[in-house]
C-alpha cells in the first residue's frame, strides 16, 4: 500500500486514485495518442498551421524504453518496463509526470507528453512536454519494493533527464515520497545536489508550498471562471467528481470552501452520493477513504456507480481519474452544464463532438489541470535560486497565470467560433509554432 495521509499532515501524500468501471471497458480501444493527434489536427486546420509543423508536433522527439530488474522482498527478481517520452522542447526543457499503473503503454506516455507540451504553452510555463511511466500495479508492491523500483528507474533514465533537459513530477499513483527517492538517486549518480531535477518533492527536500493541492487549486480557479463566463452561481452549484485521488479530493475541499456543493464522488472501488442533494461531508469522506480504501459507504451517503455519476444532473462534472471516461457511448448521457477535466484525456474526440452539439461548456485538461505543472515550475525556479516563496505568493502567482490562460482560451474560442479545446490548442500550438520557426532547424 502507498502511504496516504490527510491534507492536514505536513507532507500530504495522497496517491492519485484512478477509476475503473464502465467507462474504461467501453472505451478501451480508444488510443490516447490518436486522440492527441486528432485534437492537434482540428486546431491546425482552423489556425492554418503549416502541414510540416503539424507533422513535427505529431511525434515525440524521442522515447526511451527501459527494462530493468528489481529485487523483490521474497528474494526473487522481477523485470519491469518503463518509458520516458519527450515530445517537444521548443519552449524549454521537457516537463511532466511519472505514472505507475498497469495500463501504462508507449502510446499512452506519447499522448501524455504531447498534452504536457500544450499545457505548458497555454499557461505560459517555459517548458516543453514530457511524460513517463512504469507498467506496474503499485498496490501489489511493498514500500521497500516501490523504493527499489523507483531508484532503479531513476538510474535507468538518469542520462535522459536533468534540470535543463527533462524534469519529471508526480502523476497517477506517484507522490512526494516517489519524487524524494528519484531526487536522491539522481543527485547521488551525478555527485551533486540536484533538487531541480524533479518537482513535487516533500517540503523538507525543496518542494514548493502549495504544490500538493496545486492541480485542484488551478482547477477551482478554472471552474470559478467558467461559472462567470456562463453566468452561473458557484455558490450552491452541484458538483460531481469522478476520481478521489490528489486532484479530486483536494478539488472537493477547495470547491466546497468556495460554496459549491459536492454531491457525488467515485473512486476505483465505488462511489458515494448525498441522498438529500445536500453537500457531502468532505472530512467524513476522506476519513472513510483512509479507513476503508474507498469513498463508497461513507456515513450519510448512498452508493453510486461511475456510470451513474457521469450522467448526473449537476452544474459541474469533474472527471479526475484516467483517460477515455466520457466516450461516444456515454457522452449523450452527460447532463452537466460544465465539464472541467482534472484528469488528462478523460473525454475522447468523438465524445467532444457530441458534447459540443449538446452545448456543454468544456474546460479542457490542458487548461483545467495546469495548476500542477504551474506550481511545479515555481518549485523548479525556487530550487534554482535556493530561495523559497511563502504560500500566499505561490497561490497569487498561480491565480494570475490560470486566469490569464482561461481568458485567452475563451477569447480565442470567440474569435474562431470554435470549442474551448480547439481554442486552447490554437493558442498553445501557435506559441510553440512561433518558437519553432524562430529557432529554425539545425543541423
Ligand atoms: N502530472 C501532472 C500533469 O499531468 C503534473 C506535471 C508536472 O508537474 O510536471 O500535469
Amino acid at each position: 500500500m502507498l502511504i496516504i495521509s490527510t491534507s492536514h499532515d505536513p507532507i500530504p501524500l495522497r496517491e492519485s486514485i484512478v477509476c475503473g468501471g464502465e467507462g474504461v471497458t467501453l472505451a478501451a480501444h480508444v488510443n490516447p495518442y490518436e486522440s492527441a493527434v486528432k485534437q492537434m489536427t482540428n486546431a491546425a486546420k482552423l489556425m492554418n498551421l503549416e502541414a510540416e509543423l503539424l507533422e513535427v508536433f505529431s511525434h515525440p522527439r524521442r522515447i526511451l524504453t527501459v527494462h530493468f530488474p528489481v529485487k523483490m522482498d521474497n528474494g526473487s527478481i522481477k523485470v519491469f518496463t518503463g518509458f520516458r517520452s519527450q515530445h517537444n522542447h521548443a519552449l524549454g526543457p521537457c516537463k511532466g509526470g511519472i505514472r505507475y499503473h498497469p495500463g501504462v503503454s508507449v502510446d499512452e506516455v506519447k499522448a501524455l507528453s504531447i498534452w504536457m507540451t500544450w499545457k505548458c504553452s497555454l499557461v505560459g510555463v517555459p517548458f516543453g512536454g514530457g511524460k513517463g511511466g512504469i507498467i506496474v500495479n503499485p498496490k501489489d508492491l511493498s514500500q521497500g519494493e516501490l523504493e527499489r523500483m523507483t531508484r532503479r528507474f531513476a538510474y535507468e533514465i538518469a542520462p535522459f533527464v536533468g534540470p535543463d533537459t527533462d524534469i519529471p513530477a508526480p502523476d497517477v499513483y506517484t507522490n512526494p515520497q516517489t519524487m524524494a527517492w528519484f531526487y536522491d538517486t539522481y543527485s547521488a549518480l551525478v555527485g551533486s545536489d540536484q533538487p531541480a531535477v524533479i518537482t513535487g518533492k516533500p517540503l523538507s527536500l525543496g518542494g514548493s508550498e502549495g504544490r500538493s493541492d496545486a492541480t485542484a487549486r488551478g482547477l477551482s480557479i478554472v471552474v470559478r471562471e467558467a461559472a462567470k463566463a456562463k453566468r452561473m452561481q458557484l455558490k450552491g452549484a452541484k458538483i460531481a467528481i469522478q476520481g478521489y485521488g490528489n486532484a479530486g479530493s483536494f478539488a472537493a475541499e477547495l470547491l466546497g470552501a468556495m460554496g459549491a456543493k459536492v454531491i457525488a464522488v467515485t473512486d476505483s472501488l465505488g462511489g458515494a452520493i448525498s441522498p438529500s442533494g445536500k453537500a457531502l461531508d468532505i472530512k467524513q469522506l476522506w476519513k472513510h477513504k483512509n479507513e476503508t480504501g474507498g469513498v463508497s459507504g461513507a456515513p450519510g451517503s448512498r452508493k453510486i456507480s461511475n456510470k451513474e455519476l457521469l450522467a448526473l444532473d449537476v452544474d459541474f462534472l469533474i472527471p479526475a481519474a484516467l483517460e477515455n471516461q466520457i466516450t461516444r457511448y456515454n457522452a449523450k448521457n452527460v447532463k452537466a452544464t460544465v465539464i472541467a477535466e482534472a484528469a488528462n484525456g478523460p473525454v475522447t474526440p468523438e465524445a467532444d463532438r457530441i458534447l459540443n452539439e449538446n452545448e456543454v461548456f468544456l474546460c479542457p485538461d490542458i487548461l483545467a489541470n495546469a495548476g500542477g505543472v504551474t506550481v511545479s515550475y515555481f518549485e523548479w525556479v525556487q530550487n534554482r535560486y535556493r530561495y523559497f516563496w511563502d504560500q500566499p505568493t505561490v497561490n497569487e502567482r498561480l491565480e494570475k497565470m490560470m486566469v490569464r490562460a482561461f481568458d485567452t482560451m475563451h477569447a480565442t474560442a470567440g474569435k474562431f467560433s470554435c470549442d474551448n479545446r480547439t481554442a486552447a490548442y490554437i493558442v498553445a500550438m501557435g506559441r510553440v509554432a512561433e518558437a519553432t520557426r524562430a529557432r529554425g532547424i539545425w543541423p
